[in-house]
Order: structure tokens, then C-alpha cells, then sequence
């Protein structure tokens, strides 16, 4: 997607169902590692701009890359936004630093694939099989617009129960 962060909602609407068994930083981490290969082959002028870590097969080897590197680094970064925020703000926004393997796992994993599948829905350059079948985009299902508006809506209605659960938790 050419705003990385539309691919943030479905996530937070799966964090908001699975709170234990999904982490978001790791999710978002693999997201925007993703991008980076469209990113660098815009700069460079090159078309297509989404290749092998747009398929499936090679999403899934970044998701296990992310997994070993995004672990570590979603930890610090986690410490450190903890560290920025003053005693009220963090009864609300502190989050847990240590992410265990499981919800690691299943952030990179679903981060990666939910990746390539709203990308399929959006450009017309996407092999999502490749390199063992061509095609399988799917840009006619949806308008670009309505794909954004559907993350926008999945990522406001994630973030209200996650509100809703620190609101609980904090009675
Ligand atoms: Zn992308």
C-alpha cells in the first residue's frame, strides 16, 4: 500500500480479539519491512515496484526474519515509548515490553500474509503466487478507496475495545 500505516488497522482489530495471542508491534514491524522493497524500487525508478517480498513465498521469509530481528527491536522500542510517557498516560498506554513467542509469531506471520493480500486487492503490478503462478491480482473486488476506508474502520473499531479493555483494567 502506498501508506503503509491502512495496514495497521486489520491489526489492531486483531489485537483488540486476540489480546494474548497476537502482538501489534510485530506485526507493524513486519508491515513496514515489507514496504521497504517498494519503496526502494520507486526511488530507483523500477517497475515493478512490488516483487518477491510481495508473493506469499517470500512474505512468509520475511515473517520469519522479522520474527528473529522484530523481536528484539519491538521490545526496545516498546521500553522506550514506555519511558516517555508521565504516570497517568502509562496506567492507559503502557504496554507489556516482553513479547513472547507465540504472539510474536502469529503478528509476523499474519502481519506478512494480510500484507501481500490487501497489496493484491490494490496493485495492479502484485504476483502474490509467483514465482508459482502468475497473476491472482485482485484489484477490480474493491476501489482503492473503499479498501482504505475498510482499514480505517477496522483500525478505529480495534483501538475503541482496546480502550474499552484498559478502561476495565483499570477499575
Ligand atoms: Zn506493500
Amino acid at each position: 500500500m502506498p501508506f503503509t500505516p491502512f495496514h495497521f488497522g486489520p491489526g489492531a482489530a486483531a489485537k483488540a480479539m486476540a489480546p494474548r495471542h497476537f502482538s501489534f508491534t510485530l506485526f507493524a514491524f513486519t508491515n513496514v519491512v515489507i514496504d521497504v522493497e517498494p519503496l526502494y524500487f520507486m526511488l530507483s525508478n523500477e517497475w515493478p515496484i512490488h516483487r518477491f517480498f510481495h508473493t506469499y513465498a517470500g512474505a512468509t521469509i520475511a515473517a520469519v526474519a522479522c520474527y528473529f530481528i522484530g523481536r528484539p527491536v519491538c521490545s526496545w522500542a516498546i521500553r522506550f515509548w514506555n519511558s516517555r510517557l508521565n504516570a497517568s498516560q502509562s496506567r492507559w498506554l503502557a504496554v507489556e515490553p516482553r513479547i513472547a513467542p507465540l504472539p510474536a509469531a502469529v503478528g509476523a506471520a499474519t502481519g506478512a500474509w494480510s500484507h501481500v493480500l490487501l497489496d493484491s486487492l490494490m496493485h495492479s503490478d502484485m504476483e502474490p503466487f509467483a514465482p508459482f503462478f502468475a497473476g491472482g491480482g485482485m484489484i477490480h473486488l474493491v476501489t482503492i478507496a473503499q479498501l482504505e476506508l475498510y482499514c480505517a474502520l477496522a483500525g478505529a473499531l480495534g483501538v475503541v475495545v482496546l480502550l474499552a479493555m484498559a478502561a476495565r483494567r483499570r477499575k
